[in-house]
């Protein structure tokens, strides 16, 4: 039947990308559908770059997701020919007088733990071997690095690109512009209805970021909130060089006397692209639909006052660029990779919080993973729905 499949995947971002391709490769009939055409800018997953680290101090749970990751990417990269994984080395800058909490507490000494006990490469810097390997940053006397040999960054609009590439390659259905109005779930089939016709299928993922709390049930949508988050490029004073990789590598950095941190990326665009630079806001939530996407000159003078000019000298105020994009986030920063609890033939797939691109390769085969096999390989027992759920 031409409208039945094995799998449908709701929404081909970073993640139902990941697992349409991890699906096909996998020979299941899966048919992925977005209601735009990804990679797009109106979800999670654009802004050229995204860091990737393998000490994960959001939790050492992640850190199997993130090494996992680094392999797919590189065997993806191979499939297509092209570089998404680019290795500039991590430093997360931190120190006790720090106000900021970076998604969870203790992000410093988790990511140090992790590091220890995955065995990942790394060195602990005192401010003036911050200064002297990476005079860029205007560290304080009191503040400390830990540098991650292998974390850098990942191109996100080019790994969704590859891996809806070599899903179709491997024989799945891509639907694009095709927007799902409604799902459910009866005797183990999948009623999908869209806005162009209606499918069945064995198993659903929902991998719908942001739109995610509009297509569950009140009870779980509550769950989730959207945050807008703004990334700047900001100019430089001198050469792009000091600011490029590997003299430059990504970086978050715990700060003093406020309660977002900041995080950034080397150079990716040449001399006149900018560095990119961004906060975090967790004050105000929104919708995709009614989310104020336009960046205002207001915003932009106030990250530059606030969170460049004290820490960059070597940044001016010109900023070349400031695009908006959208979180999930759930209460505990945790991801969700679940059944649905009343419908087990639905998979709910929000790994966002702000820090789930780097996991999405191997999130794309744990999806896989648990609808053919029924379990995955890497554990994914932290990041059930009822864990949030009070009872
Ligand atoms: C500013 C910013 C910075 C970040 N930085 C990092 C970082 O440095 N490192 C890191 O690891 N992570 C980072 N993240 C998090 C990471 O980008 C997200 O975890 C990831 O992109 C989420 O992908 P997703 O597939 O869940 O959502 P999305 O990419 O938004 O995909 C959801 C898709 O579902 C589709 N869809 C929705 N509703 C429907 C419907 N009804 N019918 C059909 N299709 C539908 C949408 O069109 C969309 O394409 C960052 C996120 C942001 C916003």
């Amino acid at each position: 039947m031409k409208n039945k499949f094995d799998t449908i995947i709701l929404g081909l971002g970073a993640m139902g990308s990941a697992a349409t391709y991890q699906l096909a490769k996998r020979g299941n009939k899966v048919l992925g559908i977005d209601k735009f055409s990804p990679p797009h800018v109106y979800g999670s997953t654009h802004g050229d770059t995204r860091i990737t680290r393998q000490a994960i101090g959001e939790g050492e749970q992640y850190t199997p997701l993130s090494l996992r990751s680094y392999e797919i990417w590189r065997e993806v990269e191979k499939e297509i020919n092209k570089n998404l994984l680019v290795v500039t080395g991590g430093l997360i800058i931190s120190s006790d007088a720090k106000s900021a909490v970076n998604h969870v507490e203790k992000f410093f000494e988790k990511t140090l733990s992790a590091a220890k006990k995955y065995d990942i490469k790394h060195d602990i810097l005192d401010a003036p071997e911050i200064r002297k390997r990476f005079s860029q940053f205007n560290v304080k006397n009191d503040e400390v690095g830990y540098y991650e040999y292998n974390a850098g960054f990942l191109r996100p609009e080019e790994c969704v690109n590859a891996n809806l590439f070599l899903a179709e390659k491997y024989g799945a259905e891509i639907y694009k512009n095709e927007k799902v109005e409604s799902f459910t779930e009866e005797n183990g089939t999948v009623k999908v209805k869209t806005d162009k016709s209606e499918y069945i299928a064995e198993k659903l993922i929902v991998s719908a970021g942001p739109w995610l709390p509009e297509l569950i049930d009140k009870e779980y949508a509550d769950l989730f909130s959207i945050r807008r988050q703004v990334m700047y490029w900001f100019d430089t004073k001198g050469s792009i060089e000091q600011f490029s990789s590997p003299r430059f590598p990504v970086f978050i950095w715990e700060l003093q006397g406020d309660n977002q941190g900041i995080y950034g990326f080397p150079a990716v665009d040449g001399p006149r692209g900018g560095v990119k630079i961004a906060s975090e806001q967790f004050k105000a939530t929104t919708t995709p639909e009614t989310v104020n996407r336009e960046v205002y000159t207001q915003e932009i003078r106030e990250m530059y006052q606030t969170y460049v000019k004290p820490y960059f000298p070597g940044l001016t105020e010109t900023c070349i660029k400031a695009v908006s994009c959208l979180y999930t986030v759930t209460p505990d920063f945790g991801f969700i990779i679940d059944k649905h609890p009343k419908h087990y033939s639905i998979i709910i797939a929000s790994p966002c919080s702000g820090h789930g691109f780097k996991h999405s390769a191997a999130i794309g085969e744990v999806l896989a993973q648990l609808v053919v096999d029924g379990k995955s390989k890497i554990n994914i027992d932290n990041f059930t729905i009822s864990r949030l759920i009070k009872v």
